[in-house]
């Protein structure tokens, strides 16, 4: 059942760089998209150029964080209001866009995201970095919808796959990262678990159709293992076990020699 001790849709402010976190495995504040800025602009808003590694920003000095907002990592912005993850539900586990699509298609788009932000967006490090799909979950119509795909770092990524950190043996580390990114209070940790897994409980009685409107106009090729058995109907072995995912926002246009499905809007 939700508990309603603690409020999770408030704004959780910082006053100034004195108060961002300390994040494990990071040790400044890097900042991402600095390419459409000019030098000066980033310097007067307290910026530093730390050359190959990019520009950062110090506890220990100021900086105009209103100004850099959409250059800085989640963990350090201003104003944040915490992210109750949607972790994914039991019956869309292997219908990602990473499980469907073929090695080639699914590359294109995390490269295309991994090169947009330059890091992570959650704590900002240019290394180890990963694509996380983001889903929109529609519960009266059991539809789950792309909104967009994110450039995470692989310990920023366990935060929003919990399941999977404690198959790994990794859930304190992923939990603990995550609670750090979104401000959460010793006290709250244990209203703010069982709100993200009452959610997936809920989410995984349902059989989702995904929408991928999103990606509307690019040619999606879906592995070849996978067969079209009714219009916007998806089946086959995901490598564990049979799988059936329905489609929409995107239609099959054609199938290739060697049983690929192209995906167009
Ligand atoms: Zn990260």
């Amino acid at each position: 059942m939700i508990l309603d001790k603690v409020d999770f849709t408030k704004v959780r402010q910082i006053v100034g760089t004195h108060e961002i976190p300390h994040l494990s495995g990071t040790v400044g504040i890097r900042l991402l998209r600095t390419n459409d800025e000019t030098p000066e602009n980033l310097r007067a808003a307290g910026a530093k150029f730390m050359g190959d590694d990019g520009w950062f920003i110090t506890r220990d000095a100021p900086a105009d964080l209103i100004y850099l907002e959409s250059h800085l990592p989640r963990f350090a912005q201003q104003f944040l209001v915490p992210n109750v993850v949607d972790l994914i539900p039991s019956t869309s586990w292997f219908a990602s866009l990473a499980n469907l699509l073929t090695p080639a298609a699914w590359g294109v788009l995390r490269d295309e995201c991994i090169a947009a932000a330059g890091g992570c967006e959650d704590c900002g490090t240019e290394k180890n970095l990963e694509c996380h799909e983001i889903w929109a979950y529609d519960e009266d119509k059991g539809v789950q919808t792309l909104e967009s795909l994110r450039s995470v770092c692989g310990y920023c990524h366990e935060g929003y796959h919990l399941g999977l950190a404690n198959v790994r043996n990794r859930y304190c580390t992923a939990f603990n990262r995550l609670c750090t990114i979104n401000r959460i209070e010793d006290h709250e940790r244990s209203d703010y678990d069982a709100l993200i897994f009452e959610k997936y409980l809920r989410r995984s009685d349902t059989e989702w159709v995904l929408n991928l409107g999103l990606l509307e106009g690019k040619e999606l090729r879906v592995r070849g293992k996978y067969t079209e058995i009714a219009p916007g109907l998806i089946a086959g072995e995901s490598g564990h076990g049979e799988i059936q995912v329905g489609i929409t926002g995107v239609t099959v246009r054609a199938t290739m020699a060697d049983g690929e499905k192209v995906l167009i809007g």
